[in-house]
């Protein structure tokens, strides 16, 4: 069984008390015992000096020495003073045999060892005894060294056993009433220190529970207090590190998340070039093999050795494309700003393209603002001849393209729209991964192999851009791209 500190602290004091009151009661009882018997003992033995020098002041007086003169004498002697009456007396011969005596009380003689005792004396010795609150005192009575009589004394100790037993009786209620009030006190005391404990025992199974809002601070001057505060300190700066720690988890888990998508991306980017630089290998090879084996063939040698050049192109297209997005995804390249004419570099663009867009049966609306800022205007082309260039390829015939630059506020907001084939919704979000081609024969037969909008994507945001896609599926598609200045 757990025995709780309150409890302990209650029963130490209280036996405490009670060792420190009996101790004390002890001490007091015993001194005042033996202060009332040397205070007896001093009385009788004055007593009997007494009668001992009345005795021979007579004997000496008298001129008969005889025994029987010196018994007669005895006898008398104890009648003729009224100081020796206080303590009631008998005189015996060293016979054993009772000359005379007087009793103050009345009382029987009570001593059941007196013979042995009035011989104790005969012998020349002193003693007493106390028998029902009355001492009995035996001691020769000596003239010219001879024992002459014995005396006797009954000396009543009544009034001091009273005194004794009150004192006593004292001592046990004032003990009984100080245990009780110390216990009480220590009650109360030690349950506004065992509280002040258990709040904080309480502290420390939050600590452990990790309940850090429900530590309580105890309001103490003493060392109870310093550790109430000290606990305090301890669950804040627990919590303070858990709070640390799992931060880092989170940042460590989303590295690792990252880490796990970018291996992922690059496998899949390195099986994508494999495969895309595989088909126009292929058909090289084929063609090669053909005019090989038929050397005479003209017709096939010009459709071989065009086929074979236009491989070549979009290989080169596509070496070119897969080299910038994998050095955009690994350098940090330096951004090369200038302060540029927006408008003017768009116009120049749309009138470069001008040829393959009317060669397309569309047509070119442009709604450009005079803008002035600083922007890396290499990459700002490349970005934007991208955009116009799949706003041709997946455009519908007579379809028609429109582009618009504006300022707002702190944001240049650039669009490229197609009333072209459109995309579906959930192709929207992956049309920026490379690789990816909606409807990979259209795409493969207009030249892409998918890097276009991912090359696009990074330009875009290494000059800390945004680009958006909005689209309908028949009706057409508008890019969205935002610099802020
Ligand atoms: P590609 O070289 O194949 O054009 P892109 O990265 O430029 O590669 O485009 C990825 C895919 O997004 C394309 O294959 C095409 O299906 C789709 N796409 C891009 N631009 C448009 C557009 N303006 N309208 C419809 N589809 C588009």
């Amino acid at each position: 069984m757990k025995i709780g500190i309150k409890f302990k602290l209650i029963a130490f004091t209280a036996s405490l008390l009670l060792t420190v009151i009996l101790f004390l009661s002890i001490l007091v009882l015993n001194g005042i015992k033996s202060y009332q018997n040397k205070e007896v003992e001093a009385a009788l033995f004055k007593q009997k000096d007494m009668f001992e020098q009345y005795f021979s002041e007579r004997s000496s007086s008298s001129n008969n020495n005889s025994t029987d003169n010196s018994i007669q004498l005895a006898r008398g002697s104890i009648f003729n003073k009224p100081w020796l009456r206080n303590i009631p007396a008998s005189v015996y011969n060293t016979k054993g045999e009772l000359l005379s005596g007087f009793k103050t009380d009345g009382k029987l003689n009570e001593n059941k060892d007196k013979e042995s005792m009035i011989q104790y004396a005969i012998d020349g010795k002193v003693s007493y005894v106390k028998v029902n609150d009355v001492i009995y005192f035996y001691s020769p009575i000596k003239y010219k060294n001879n024992i002459v009589a014995i005396l006797e004394l009954e000396y009543s100790v009544k009034e001091n056993s009273l005194f004794y037993n009150n004192i006593k009786k004292m001592f046990l209620i004032t003990g009984c009433f100080a245990l009780a009030l110390g216990i009480v006190l220590g009650i109360f005391y030690f349950l506004t220190l065992t509280r002040d404990i258990y709040k904080m025992k309480n502290s420390v199974e939050n600590i452990q529970k990790g309940n850090f809002d429900k530590i309580e601070q105890i309001d103490r001057k003493d060392e109870l207090g310093e550790l109430s505060k000290g606990l305090i300190f301890m669950s804040d700066t627990i919590e303070k590190n858990i709070e640390e720690l799992k931060i880092e988890r989170d940042t460590l888990s989303v590295a690792v998340d990252k880490l796990e998508k970018m291996d992922k991306q690059q496998k899949e980017f390195i099986s994508n070039v494999t495969h895309e630089f595989k088909t126009p290998i292929t058909t090289i090879k084929a063609y090669a093999d053909l005019i090989e084996i038929y050397n005479k063939d003209l017709d096939l040698i010009e459709e071989g050795t065009s086929n074979i050049s236009e491989e070549c192109d979009r290989l080169t297209a596509m070496v070119d494309s897969v080299l910038n997005l994998s050095a955009l995804e690994k350098y940090d390249f330096e951004i090369h700003k200038n302060e540029v004419n927006l408008k003017e570099i768009l116009d120049q663009i749309c009138s470069r393209m001008m040829g393959k867009i009317k060669k397309n049966n569309l047509t070119l609306e442009c709604d450009i603002e005079d803008i002035i800022t600083t922007t890396d205007e290499e990459n700002l082309r490349h970005i934007v001849i991208n955009l116009i260039d799949n706003a041709i390829k997946y455009n519908k015939p007579n379809g028609s393209i429109h582009i618009s630059c504006h300022r707002n506020e702190d944001k240049i907001i650039l669009t490229v729209e197609d009333t072209g084939i459109g995309i579906a919704e959930d192709a929207l979000d992956k049309i920026f991964e490379p690789f990816y081609r909606v409807e990979s024969h259209r795409s493969r037969e207009t030249g892409g192999a998918g890097l276009g909008l991912a090359l696009v994507k990074k330009l875009v945001e290494k000059q800390r851009g945004t680009i958006k896609v909005a689209s309908k599926l028949k009706e057409g598609s508008k890019f969205s791209i935002e610099f802020s200045i």
